[in-house]
């Protein structure tokens, strides 16, 4: 049996709304990369991103979002998503991964990126790059006429070519009036996967790619979801829309 996935397109207006939301995340991840250093915790860090996403008259998309305790997911190092802030100090040659969300009038926008703290090893570098490398590969892919496996497929080809793992329980997914809408979309799989991508729909492409194994485990907080093999990991995520032509990148400053 095939189960039939209800993707929500979105009309113009709808999608310049997505595109501040998405403008609001950006700027965040954009002020926030100034601030890391070597020192700082993951709470401050937290703030500042808090402060910023209300400064523009949006709301923090992930406060409450299932009961996540904070605006920011900070996930440092082995951990790959959804670290909840806290006491950590950030410590020269860390990776910090920053996922921000907002709601502007009722619509969401996701972001994600890796910053380096510091000075970082080279094979840190190589990782941060490849996942950064691999998400554009999939952008590209994001095109009307695709197969959503289009984009899944380049994410996985550039992502493995490193040696990596790229996580397979955790993926990207639509977005809209609801933080996770249909279709999955997720970093590995062939091109002729899933449903045929069409104009207005609008997906938050997020690759999680890890150094060793792509296996992952959930700590006893519920929500921090770490490596398995306990090697970094790496996460870069924009919201895109599908249109006539080009992706649209819609979590840009
Ligand atoms: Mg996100
Ligand atoms: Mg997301």
């Amino acid at each position: 049996m095939r189960i039939r996935t209800v993707i929500i397109i979105k009309n113009k207006e709808e999608i310049e709304i997505m595109r501040r939301a998405g403008k609001v995340v950006a700027g965040a991840l954009k002020k926030v990369g100034k601030s890391i250093k070597p020192g700082i915790t993951t709470r401050e860090i937290d703030k500042i991103v808090e402060d910023y996403i209300l400064s523009q008259d949006a709301i923090p998309g992930f406060k409450n979002y299932n009961g996540f305790p904070a605006s920011t997911c900070i996930s440092v190092n082995d951990e790959v998503v959804h670290g909840i802030p806290g006491q950590k100090v950030l410590v020269e040659g860390d990776i910090v991964s920053i996922d921000i969300g907002s709601i502007v009038q009722g619509f969401y926008g996701d972001s994600a990126e890796t910053f380096p703290v510091g000075k970082i090893s080279q094979d840190k570098v190589d990782l941060l790059k490849t996942t950064k490398k691999s998400l554009f590969a999939g952008i590209d892919k994001a095109r009307k006429g695709n197969k959503l496996g289009d984009i899944s497929a380049a994410v996985q080809q550039v992502a493995e070519i490193g040696g990596y793992g790229v996580v397979r329980q955790l993926v990207g997914h639509g977005i809209g009036r609801e933080m996770h809408e249909e279709p999955q979309v997720p970093n590995f799989g062939a091109p002729s996967d899933g449903p045929v991508l069409d104009k207005g729909m609008v997906l938050a492409i997020e690759p999680m790619v890890n150094m060793g194994t792509h296996e992952v485990k959930t700590l006893p907080d519920g929500w921090t979801v770490v490596t398995a093999d306990g090697l970094p990991s790496a996460h870069f995520e924009h919201t895109i829309a599908i249109t006539d032509g080009e992706p649209d990148i819609l979590s840009l400053v």
